[in-house]
């Protein structure tokens, strides 16, 4: 029976025909790492593509069944799947020890790990921080010192499997390793659970975490706590706690997109400093500098500050305050400088900048050509 649903090994891997050993784990490495049940918990096409990746590392890095599937396709390899992760994880032990740091058949299945998102004021970075969030999670449990045993006692051999977390059933083909159904795949079994915990080793719980921002850390950063995830089953390895950065506004300064050690301000001035030259104020992280306008500045000029903007994070050193010259134009002027205004209309009509000698004179060509359009 062919099944025409099932997608060619090599290209699930992504790989070509010939690839060695190496490219396949390779290959298998990077999608079981991307899809990883861990990362991406309650994603079932990410699981998917775990198992189907899985399945096909399975057979190609086996040098007989990858002969045979080359000759014969997925008949000649035939077998029942991956049905979920657990089992994936219990015919690779080996391999995940080393992918995962352990969560594999015939050991007690490490915490999962953690997300959370924080707002993070801009003052914190400018400053660097440390900063405790309270976050409610799974913690050790305390009746049973995480041991899930109400007598204390640690978990038994599991008689099913003989502590080997996996059995052999027999497909009629070939002998499958399975997840053994009694212990879950661990080897142990608890004989009496804590009630507390009901044999997990952990509950739910309230943890305060010592969180340290970085000066200069970018919006959007996500910082890695070993250990800080969920606890273990049972005393097993936690999991990290990843903690996402939003960093909060600031009233005057926007980050650069280019270096976000760099801040961007907008400087309105009065449009008599623009055109006769003075000194404006910028603001830095540190204070306010006086810079020095050159006569004639357009509105949208940069003038840089160096050194004013936000510490460089891991590098050392800062960023810099680029000032943008803004015109200011007062939405009510007074009668005074509504008649220095006009006398300024009086003569600036006959004196244009360079800017607007070079629109007039491409104004006048498009009119002209306008001309002749209408009347071809
Ligand atoms: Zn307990
Ligand atoms: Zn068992």
């Amino acid at each position: 029976m062919a099944d025409v649903t099932k997608r060619d090994y090599y290209e699930v891997l992504g790989v070509p025909r010939d690839a060695g050993e190496a490219d396949l784990k390779r290959a298998y490495r990077r999608l079981a790492l991307e899809n990883h049940p861990d990362k991406k918990p309650g994603d079932a096409e990410a699981e998917e593509r775990f198992k189907e990746a899985s399945e096909a590392y399975e057979v190609l890095s086996d040098p007989d069944r990858r002969a045979r599937y080359d000759q014969f396709g997925h008949e000649g390899v035939r077998h029942g799947g991956f049905r979920d992760a657990a089992s994936v994880f219990s015919s690779f032990g080996d391999l995940f020890e080393q992918l995962f740091g352990g969560r594999a058949v015939g050991g007690t299945p490490r915490g999962s790990s953690l997300r959370i998102d924080i707002e993070v004021p801009f003052g914190d970075v400018a400053q660097g921080a440390e900063r405790t969030i309270s976050l409610k999670r799974l913690v050790p449990c305390e009746t049973c010192k995480s041991s899930g045993s109400a007598d204390g006692r640690a978990p038994e051999r599991c008689t099913t499997c003989d502590g080997q977390g996996a059995i052999l059933r027999n497909t009629g083909f070939f002998a499958m390793r399975e997840v053994c159904p009694h212990c879950g795949g661990e080897g142990r079994r608890v004989t009496k659970p804590c009630t507390t915990c009901r044999g997990e080793g952990k509950v739910p719980g309230r943890r305060d975490i010592e969180v340290r921002i970085p000066q200069g850390i970018y919006d959007g950063a996500t910082l890695r706590i070993p250990g800080e995830g969920e606890p273990g089953v049972r005393g097993a390895p936690p999991g990290d706690l990843h903690v996402r950065l939003h960093v909060g506004p600031h009233p005057l300064f926007r980050r650069s997109s280019d270096d976000p050690a760099d801040l961007l301000v907008d400087v309105p001035v009065p449009v008599s400093k623009a055109w006769l030259g003075g000194q404006v104020e910028v603001p830095t992280l540190d204070g306010t500098v006086q810079v020095d306008l050159d006569p004639a500045t357009p509105p949208g000029a940069t003038v840089r500050v160096r050194g004013g903007g936000l510490p460089r994070f891991q590098q050392g050193g800062r960023g810099h305050v680029w000032a943008r010259i803004q015109y200011d134009v007062p939405k009510k002027p007074s009668r005074k400088l509504k008649r220095a205004l006009e006398a300024l209309r009086d003569v600036e009509g006959t004196e244009p900048g360079p800017a607007r000698r070079a629109f007039e004179d491409l104004v006048r060509e498009h009119r002209q050509n306008g001309d002749q359009r209408d009347r071809s």
